[in-house]
C-alpha cells in the first residue's frame, strides 16, 4: 500500500554520511511533507528518490519494485515526477511550446506506433490539458521568460507532471513567493495532486498543515518523527528538534 517506500537508507559523500538510514513510507493518494531545518538532507532525499544520485547502501521501492540506483528517465517512466529548485523552462519558447515538450514525453515508446497525424492531436490535447491544469490558458502564447515569478513556477510544475506522473516530488513550491503566490500556488498544487500522490519539501508551517495528511521530520539525516498534523504538533521531540525554530 506504500506507493514510495524507502529502507534503511544512506548517502555518503566522502567522508560524511548526510542520509543516515532513513526508514520512510508514502502510501497512495496521500499528500506527505517532508520537513527539517536547512541541510537536513531534504533534497538529497529527492535527488535520491528520483535517481539523480546513487545510494549508499539501503532501498527504494516505488509500487513494490525497487528503484535504487536506477536512472533518472526511468524512474519518470515509471510514473514518478519532481520539480527542481532549477529552472527547468525555455525562456524564449512560449508557454504553449513548452509545456507541449512534457507532453510529448508522455507515451513514451508506444507513440512510435502513432502515424504523425495522431500523435500530432494527441499531443495537443495533452498540452491543453496541462495548460487549464497549471492555469495557464491566459498566458498561452506568452513567452516563458516573460511570466511572472508564480506563473513560472506554475509552469516548472506543468512541465514535471507533464510525463504523466502519478507520484510528483515538488521541492520547496513556495520559495520566495508573497503571501498571496504562496495561496495561488497551494491551490494549485492541490488541484494538481486530486487523486495523486504528493511528496512536498516546504517550510510554511501554514503551507504544510493545510495541504498536507502527513509529515515526516528530517533531522541530520533521518527521520526523527512521521505522522499527521497533530501528531507532529503535539511531538516533543519534533518541536525542540525542529518547530520551535518556526513561527507555526
Ligand atoms: P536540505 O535540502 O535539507 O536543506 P541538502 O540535502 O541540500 O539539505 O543538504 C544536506 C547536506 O548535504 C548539506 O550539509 C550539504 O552541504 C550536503 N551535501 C549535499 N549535496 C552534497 C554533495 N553533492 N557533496 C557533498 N555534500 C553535499
Ligand atoms: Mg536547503
Ligand atoms: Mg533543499
Amino acid at each position: 500500500k506504500d506507493i514510495i517506500q524507502l529502507t534503511d537508507l544512506r548517502k555518503r559523500f566522502g567522508e560524511s554520511e548526510i542520509i543516515r538510514g532513513v526508514d520512510l513510507g508514502v502510501k497512495r493518494g496521500e499528500r506527505h511533507a517532508l520537513i527539517g531545518p536547512n541541510g537536513a538532507g531534504k533534497s538529497t532525499l529527492f535527488h535520491l528518490i528520483s535517481g539523480l544520485y546513487k545510494p549508499s547502501s539501503g532501498d527504494i521501492r516505488l509500487n513494490g519494485d525497487s528503484i535504487a540506483g536506477l536512472a533518472p528517465h526511468l524512474i519518470t517512466r515509471r510514473g514518478l515526477s519532481r520539480s527542481f529548485q532549477i529552472t527547468t523552462i525555455f525562456p524564449r519558447l512560449s508557454v504553449y511550446e513548452n509545456l507541449r515538450i512534457a507532453a510529448m514525453a508522455r507515451h513514451g515508446r508506444r507513440y512510435a506506433l502513432f502515424s504523425l497525424a495522431s500523435k500530432a492531436t494527441v499531443i495537443n490535447r495533452d498540452t491543453d490539458e496541462l495548460l487549464e491544469l497549471v492555469r495557464l490558458t491566459q498566458a498561452r502564447d506568452k513567452f516563458a521568460g516573460d511570466l511572472t515569478y508564480s506563473e513560472q513556477r506554475a509552469l516548472e510544475i506543468g512541465m514535471a507532471i507533464g510525463p504523466g506522473a502519478d507520484v510528483i516530488l515538488l521541492d520547496e513550491p513556495m520559495a520566495g513567493m508573497s503571501r498571496e503566490e504562496t495561496h495561488y500556488m497551494l491551490n494549485l498544487i492541490r488541484d494538481i495532486t486530486q487523486g495523486k500522490t504528493l511528496l512536498v519539501v516546504e517550510h510554511d508551517m501554514e503551507v504544510v498543515f493545510s495541504l498536507c495528511d502527513r509529515i515526516s521530520v528530517l533531522v541530520y539525516g533521518e527521520v526523527i518523527a512521521s505522522g499527521t498534523p497533530e501528531e507532529i504538533r503535539s511531538n516533543g521531540r519534533v518541536q525542540e528538534a525542529y518547530l520551535g525554530e518556526v513561527p507555526a
